[in-house]
C-alpha cells in the first residue's frame, strides 16, 4: 500500500498502468449514510465506487492509504456574495443599514475589481471543498456573474450566478425594467453557472420587482427575514429603511408597510419556484406553517440558514427566539446552509459550508447526518442541481468527490469519524475534482 496526498490520487490514477486506483479511508459519509473505515475505488473517469471494504471486496490494483481521511461529495454553498471577498473587515455598530452603507462605499465597482474579488472567492470556495455555489452578483452585477463563469470551470465549480436586482418607490420601475431585458443580455449557462436572479429583499424590492422576477421561471434567491428593522419596514413601513429610502430618493408616501410580516409578504409570490430564501433569522409562526405547507409543491421554496453571518450581525436580537432552522428541519424543509459573504468571517482561509457545520456542531450540537444533508442534497435543491451530484460515488460526467481532513485518532467508529470531522479546524483537499478548461 503507497501514501500519497489525496491531491495526488486524480495524478495516480491516470498513470496507473491498470487504470485503476483503490483508495483506503477512514470513513465516507454523504447525506444518506456513513460508513467507517471506506474503500474508494477511482478509474480514469473518476470515482466508480465509495463503500465499506467488505462491500467493495478485493482490491486488485494500486492501493493508496489515506486512512485518515473522511470522503465526502463536494459540498453546496447555497448563498454567497463573492464579489466582496478581499474587502477589509468592516465592523458592525448594530445597525444592519449602517454595515450595508459601508459595504457599499466599499465594494469594487470596475470590472478588473469586481472579477478579481470573485476570482479570490472562488478560490477560497474551492479551498473549503465547495463544488456547487449559489452566488449573488451583487447590484445589477453582469460583471460578477461573468467573471463568474471566467473563472468557475478551472475551479472545478459549478452553479447558478443570482443577478442583484434593486426596485422600490421611484425606483420599482427601473428594476421592473433590468429584469425584462436581462435574458437579452446575458447567455442561459456558460462555464457551468446558470442565470439567475435575485431581487434583494424585501425592503428594498416591491412587490411588482418580486412577481417581474419570478415570471422569469430562473433560479431565484432574496433575502428574507434577516433583521427587525426589515420586519418593521414590511409591517408599517417606518424605521431605518423609510430613512434610507428617503436619504436616496426612493422613498414614495406609498410605502406604508403591507400590514403583515416579510415571509407572509412574499412567499406568496415566489412559491412553487425552488427559491432560495435567505437567512430567515425572525421567522414568525404564520411564515413557518407558510414554509411547511409548500413542501407538498413540485419546486418548494428552500430556505438557506447562513449561522455564522448571523452571529456576526448579534441575531437573534434579546429578547427573540433563536433560528428556527431545526423546526424546519424536522417538519420536512429543506434548509440549506450559506456563508454569505467573506466580510462575515474576516480573513478566513476557505469560505465554506463546511465551516457552518462545525459552528452550528459546536454550539448547538445538531445532528451530523443533518449537517451533511444540509450542505449537500438541500442545497443542491436549492440551484436545481441533481441529488445524485452530490451523493457518493457522485459519479457523472462532471462528478466530484472531495476529501476532507480529520484525525480519527482513538474512536475509528463511524459516529467517532463523524464527530473528528466536525470537530476538526483542518481544511479540506480535493481527491477528484472536474476540472474543465
Ligand atoms: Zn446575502
Amino acid at each position: 500500500m503507497q501514501s500519497a496526498r489525496p491531491d495526488e490520487v486524480q495524478e495516480r490514477v491516470r498513470t496507473s498502468p491498470t487504470g485503476k486506483v483503490f483508495v483506503r479511508l477512514a470513513g465516507a459519509v454523504d447525506a444518506e449514510r456513513a460508513v467507517a473505515p471506506a474503500v474508494a475505488v477511482f478509474d480514469r473517469e473518476g470515482p466508480v465506487a465509495i463503500d465499506a471494504p467488505e462491500a467493495i471486496g478485493a482490491t486488485a490494483g494500486e492501493v493508496i492509504d489515506l486512512s485518515s481521511h473522511v470522503a465526502m461529495p463536494p459540498l453546496v454553498n447555497a448563498h454567497a456574495h463573492l464579489d466582496l471577498t478581499g474587502i477589509d473587515p468592516i465592523p458592525f455598530d448594530g445597525t444592519f443599514a449602517n454595515w450595508a452603507g459601508e459595504v457599499r462605499a466599499r465594494r469594487a465597482t470596475e470590472p478588473e475589481g469586481i472579477a478579481a474579488a470573485v476570482r479570490e472567492g472562488v478560490r477560497r470556495s474551492v479551498a473549503g471543498g465547495t463544488g456547487f455555489i449559489g452566488d449573488i452578483a451583487g447590484g445589477l452585477g453582469i460583471a460578477a456573474l461573468e467573471a463568474l463563469r471566467d473563472s468557475a470551470p478551472a475551479a472545478g465549480l459549478q452553479g447558478v450566478s443570482y443577478v442583484e436586482v434593486f426596485g422600490i418607490g421611484k425606483a420599482s420601475s427601473r428594476g421592473v425594467e433590468f429584469l425584462k431585458g436581462l435574458q437579452a443580455q446575458v447567455a442561459h449557462e456558460r462555464g457551468g453557472i446558470r442565470l439567475g436572479v435575485s431581487p434583494h429583499a424585501p425592503y428594498s424590492c416591491d412587490d411588482t420587482v418580486y412577481a417581474a422576477a419570478a415570471e422569469l421561471e430562473l433560479p431565484i434567491a432574496t433575502h428574507l427575514a434577516e433583521t427587525l428593522d426589515e420586519d418593521r419596514f414590511v409591517r408599517d413601513g417606518s424605521g431605518p429603511f423609510a430613512d434610507l429610502l428617503k436619504s436616496v430618493g426612493a422613498w414614495t408616501p406609498a410605502l406604508t408597510g403591507w400590514g403583515r410580516g416579510p415571509v407572509e409578504r412574499i412567499q406568496p409570490l415566489l412559491q412553487g419556484r425552488g427559491a432560495a430564501l435567505v437567512h430567515l433569522n425572525y421567522l414568525n409562526e404564520a411564515g413557518l406553517q407558510m414554509l411547511v405547507r409548500e413542501i407538498s409543491a413540485a419546486r418548494p421554496s428552500v430556505p438557506v440558514y447562513c449561522p455564522r453571518a448571523s452571529d456576526f450581525f448579534r441575531h437573534p436580537a434579546p429578547g427573540h427566539a433563536p433560528h428556527r432552522y431545526r423546526e424546519l428541519l424536522a417538519a420536512g424543509v429543506p434548509v440549506a446552509l450559506g456563508t454569505d459573504s467573506a466580510l462575515v468571517m474576516g480573513s478566513a482561509p476557505t469560505l465554506s459550508v463546511l465551516d457552518e457545520m462545525r459552528f452550528l456542531w459546536k454550539r448547538d450540537r445538531t445532528d451530523p447526518m443533518t449537517l451533511v444533508a444540509m450542505a449537500t442534497v438541500h442545497g443542491a435543491r436549492a440551484l436545481g442541481v441533481h441529488a445524485s451530484a452530490v451523493r457518493l460515488p457522485c459519479r457523472s460526467a462532471r462528478g466530484a468527490a472531495a476529501v476532507i481532513c480529520a484525525s480519527v485518532r482513538g474512536d475509528r467508529s463511524t459516529s467517532g469519524t463523524l464527530q473528528c470531522l466536525l470537530e476538526s479546524s483542518e481544511p479540506t483537499q480535493w481527491l477528484w475534482r472536474p476540472v474543465r478548461s
